[in-house]
Order: structure tokens, then C-alpha cells, then sequence
């Protein structure tokens, strides 16, 4: 499936925008040209919503969350940017493990399990993308998703063709 990954970007942002009126959302994207990847739209809208979901229950003072898309020739970068308790050196290697939870006494009444970010991971890698962080404790966090663009053509039999290919290829 083709999905036009800026697309979902502003959908789940309008989302959390109307399910979180006390947070500020700052979305910055200033694209023009294909925003196109081969991925299932809901496994996008899937990752989106761990990142924001996450970004939202990490910040309890400072509640303003960026969203960005961006585009180089081959890659689509999202980035989810928080400014909230952030996470030390030492933890952040380990957040993407399963059931791994920074800080489990304290975290835990914010619920969750510790698997969200490794399914996310999981997800974008299964599609050859990535998904990194950067973080600073006290300071808050990003997350870049970076995903391969699909060039889109606009003759309908090429695209025809396209898509048998990418159903030939999905499993
Ligand atoms: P869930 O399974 O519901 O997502 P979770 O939030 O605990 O629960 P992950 O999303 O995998 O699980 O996150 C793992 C850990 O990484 C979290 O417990 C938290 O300590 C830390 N973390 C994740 N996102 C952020 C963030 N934006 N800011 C600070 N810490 C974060």
C-alpha cells in the first residue's frame, strides 16, 4: 500500500489537537513534492500515535509538542519533539527494548507496559526505515521516524503495474 506519509502526519496531529486542548501542537512542514511510502497507512497512524501518545504522558510541565515533516530526495523524516522530563544517557539506549520502562516505580501510574516504542521500532524497521531519539533529562525528547520515499508516477497504467508489484511484494 502507498500511503502519503505527510497526509497521516497532519491527520493524527488534528487528532491529538481536539483530544488534548491543554496541550500546545506546533506542526512544521513546509513540503512540496511526494511525501509517498510503501507502508500500511495504519501502521504509520499506529507509530504516530505511541510517539504523541508518549510525548503527552512525559510532559506534565512544559506542554508543547512539535511535529515535523520533512524530505530529502530518497527520505520522508518525521520528528515528534516533546519538552518534557526526558530521558538520562544511561536509559536511552534501552528504550526501545521490550517491557523496558525508565524508572518503573515513578512511571507507573502513568500506565503503559513498556512495549509501545518497541512495536513502533519494530514497525518502521520492518519497512526499512528507522526510528531514532535524542533526549536530554530535564529537557525533553525527539523522536525522528525516517521512511524511503516510493516515487509516485502519474500515468495510471504505470501505476497499475506499481501496485501489483507492491501487492506481489507485501506479505
Ligand atoms: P506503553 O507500552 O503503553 O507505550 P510505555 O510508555 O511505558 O508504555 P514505551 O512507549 O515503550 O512504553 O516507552 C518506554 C519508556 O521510555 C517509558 O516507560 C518512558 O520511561 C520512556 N519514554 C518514552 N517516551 C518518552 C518521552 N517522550 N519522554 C520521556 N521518556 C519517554
Amino acid at each position: 500500500e502507498i500511503t502519503d506519509a505527510r497526509e497521516v502526519v497532519l491527520q493524527v496531529f488534528n487528532n491529538f489537537k481536539m483530544i488534548k486542548p491543554n496541550f500546545v501542537f506546533v506542526l512544521d512542514d513546509d513540503l512540496n513534492g511526494s511525501t509517498a511510502v510503501q507502508m500500511y497507512r495504519n501502521h504509520l497512524e499506529q507509530v504516530l500515535i505511541i510517539l504523541l501518545d508518549n510525548a503527552v504522558k512525559y510532559s506534565t510541565k512544559r506542554k508543547e509538542i512539535h511535529l515535523s515533516v520533512a524530505k530529502n530526495a530518497r527520505y520522508v523524516d518525521i520528528a515528534v519533539q516533546d519538552f518534557g522530563e526526558g530521558i538520562s544517557q544511561s536509559n536511552i539506549k534501552r528504550v526501545f527494548n521490550r517491557f523496558y520502562r525508565v524508572d518503573k516505580a515513578r512511571s507507573r501510574d502513568k500506565g503503559g507496559n513498556g512495549l509501545g516504542l518497541s512495536i513502533a521500532q519494530r514497525l518502521i524497521e520492518g519497512y526499512r526505515g528507522k526510528l531514532t531519539v535524542e533526549s536530554v533529562l530535564g529537557q525533553g525528547s525527539v523522536f525522528r521516524i525516517s521512511l524511503p520515499i516510493v516515487q509516485k508516477h502519474n500515468d495510471k497504467s504505470t501505476r497499475e503495474n506499481e501496485n501489483k508489484e507492491v501487492e506481489k511484494h507485501t506479505d
